[in-house]
């Protein structure tokens, strides 16, 4: 089956102004995303317009996809919506450093959606914004309970100073 991202640009570049407008439903599979944050139980929704230039094709929309992930306060589950926007310029003569490539007559959307994808994903999922994490010291989910740890960490220059106290001692 041909995929939903894959558009002609012929006729698109025949008359600059020329517009199309993909709506897709596609899995991470299908994206070639392989990553761990997005599982194939949450398909992205693809909604984009195109707009041809003399030289090229102006992309604008919209992904949306959903996220899973561990929290790196408490490493319980978390999980996300992500909404990026899409604004991508696509020309036969690269001339703008952040355009890409057109090649042919075809034009393959999934490689861009990747991209916009993964520079969206959170790099530090929390399972909520005020996550209270884990006790460093006893290792108690302080979402859930309290422990009498004290939370001040050791100076290594305290330390240093009570190994030299130390050695006068012995
Ligand atoms: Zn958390
Ligand atoms: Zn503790």
């Amino acid at each position: 089956m041909a995929s939903p991202l894959r558009v002609n640009t012929a006729e698109l570049l025949r008359r600059p102004g020329s517009e199309k407008t993909v709506d897709a439903v596609v899995t991470p599979a299908d994206l070639h995303l392989l990553d761990e944050r997005f599982d194939s139980s949450s398909p992205a929704r693809v909604q984009l317009h195109l707009e041809s230039l003399t030289d090229g094709v102006v992309v604008r929309g919209t992904v949306e996809i959903d996220w899973h992930g561990l929290c790196r306060r408490c490493a319980s589950p978390a999980a996300g919506h992500l909404l990026c926007d899409v604004h991508e310029l696509y020309q036969q003569v690269v001339t703008d450093p952040e355009a890409f490539e057109l090649v042919g007559e075809q034009l393959d959307l999934a490689p861009m959606v990747r991209e916009v994808i993964v520079l969206d994903a959170p790099l530090a999922p929390l399972c909520r914004p005020d996550c209270a994490g884990l006790c460093p010291q006893c290792g108690v989910d302080r979402n859930v309970e309290q422990c009498s740890c004290t939370t001040a960490e050791a100076d290594p220059r305290w330390a240093a100073l009570e190994q030299f106290k130390q050695s006068f001692e012995t």
